[in-house]
């Protein structure tokens, strides 16, 4: 089986969800464009944890987990389903971390806001893992290591957040963005660019980190990503925008 990509895709606004964009068309054709893998481990800013949690539930159920949004929103389902396989893989490739097995878990919006577009039939089974909010970004990237051989057996690893993600700061005005905003997503795609993922172990250290990522839920996936990811591909960035002033939606695929 050919060795799966591993992407890291900014998300944004739920209004991705049921709006048409320059984005989720580009989300759409990612779906088009990838191998097709068996299974997708997905790694989303929303499911942020003390400890590492793997979802394990057969058919997992829709977590809304946004507020204030039209009502189409709330009528969306993304019927897919688990792979034992991947789990066992994923128990065994972490050992010795400790991992919570969470039997209850269905999808959060991280997780099928991209899924909706770059997989609409949901036939491919997706498994979420969730954030250690506990991790440092050393073990983040470590973590995404340890998954990387997933890759070999046909399985695709995706981490959904935003690598600029500060939503006290938004502003709505059209084309308005902050100088910090801009020089923290350059550094962080200067470094995966060198192709050197370790280097963002510091990214505290980037310029503008303090207001980029206020909190890392958003980030660390992107850490994960990057260490599966490894130093031997130079990644395809796509979605290269700043929205609401503080948010970034650039996106990382590693083929
Ligand atoms: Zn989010």
């Amino acid at each position: 089986m050919n060795r799966q990509a591993v992407a890291f895709i900014g998300h944004g606004s739920p209004m991705n969800m049921i709006e048409d964009n320059s984005w989720t068309q580009k989300w759409l054709e990612l779906g088009q464009q990838l191998p097709r893998p068996r299974a997708i481990l997905m790694i989303s800013a929303h499911w942020f944890t003390p400890g590492l949690y793997l979802q394990t539930a057969q058919q997992p159920g829709m977590i809304y987990d946004m507020y204030g949004f039209p009502e189409e929103i709330y009528q969306i389902i993304y019927p897919s389903r688990t792979d034992k396989r991947l789990i066992d893989q994923t128990e065994t490739l972490l050992a010795p971390v400790p991992l919570h097995l969470d039997g209850q878990r269905g999808y959060d919006h991280g997780a099928y806001s991209v899924l909706l577009r770059m997989y609409p039939e949901a036939d491919i089974p997706v498994v979420q893992l969730s954030v250690n909010r506990q991790a440092t970004a050393e073990q983040q990237l470590e973590l995404g290591r340890q998954l990387a051989p997933l890759r070999e057996s046909g399985v695709l690893i995706i981490g959904s957040g935003n690598v600029v993600h500060n939503l006290r700061a938004a502003d709505y005005r059209p084309g308005v963005y902050y100088p910090w905003a801009e020089a923290f997503d350059q550094a962080v795609k200067d470094r995966l660019q060198q192709q050197e993922p370790s280097s963002l172990s510091n990214w505290q250290n980037l310029p503008g980190a303090a207001q980029a990522v206020p909190l890392p839920d958003h980030f660390f996936p992107l850490l994960i990503a990057a260490g599966a990811a490894g130093t031997d591909a130079q990644p395809e960035i796509f979605n290269e925008d700043l929205t609401m002033g503080s948010l970034s939606m650039t996106s990382y695929v590693w083929h």
